[in-house]
């Protein structure tokens, strides 16, 4: 019996590890439910219809940003929201774990101080222009950085101007901040410091300096 076509989902919502209110007063329950249900649940949905008849059954969400030029702007936009949120929900705590070890030491020699760090960050995530997300990343020359990129982008994409493997990454779109923090986009990012989970970002920097061979 031939199977039914196109009833696998290529791509699902990830598990979120933690209650909906549980980064309050950081991000409040509210916020999670509409950016994790109804935003980055339609990236999922989008992605996958866009995909369907595309013979890219098993493709990783990696493999296709990182040639996301070949695909229409649907795919890389919602590509994109797919694993931009993946990413955020897993780098997010309810625990605040503070940074630590060969990730904090690479911080302060590339930033002078972890303060520093938090500073530029702040400004880049405070300055970019319209909606896009603030990034930690490791370069290829195996330096960290700090930069942004527009709508959905992410620095996997070989489109993307600013690259890199991304270590940390901030949603900066209004729909992430504006029913708890307004236009108050600088208290937003102040917030943030609260509720990330250095374990895992320090997690994918050890995976980022395997990938880069260092
Ligand atoms: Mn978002």
């Amino acid at each position: 019996m031939e199977s039914p076509k196109n009833v696998i989902s290529k791509f699902d919502l990830p598990y979120l590890p933690y209650n909906m209110d549980a980064l309050e007063p950081n991000i409040s329950k509210q916020t999670m439910e509409v950016h994790y249900n109804k935003h980055h649940k339609g990236y999922v949905e989008k992605l996958n219809k866009e995909l369907e008849d595309s013979h890219l059954e098993g493709i990783s969400i990696e493999d296709l940003l990182k040639d996301v030029m070949s695909y229409s702007q649907t795919i890389r936009n919602n590509a994109g929201g797919h694993y931009n949120h993946t990413l955020f929900w897993r780098m997010l705590s309810p625990e605040r774990i503070e940074p630590y070890g060969k990730l904090l030491n690479q911080i302060e020699a590339a930033f002078e101080s972890f303060e520093s760090f938090q500073k530029q960050f702040k400004k880049v995530a405070t300055s970019h222009f319209g909606s896009g997300w603030a990034w930690l990343v490791l370069n290829e020359q195996s330096v960290l950085e700090i930069g942004s990129t527009p709508n959905q982008d992410n620095p996997l994409m070989d489109v993307s101007s600013f690259s890199g493997f991304p270590l940390l990454g901030l949603d900066r779109w209004e729909h992430a901040f504006y029913l708890d923090y307004q236009n108050q986009k600088a208290d937003y990012v102040d917030a943030f410091w609260n509720i990330i989970d250095w374990t895992e970002v320090s997690k994918r920097h050890e995976e980022s300096l395997l990938q880069y061979n260092i």
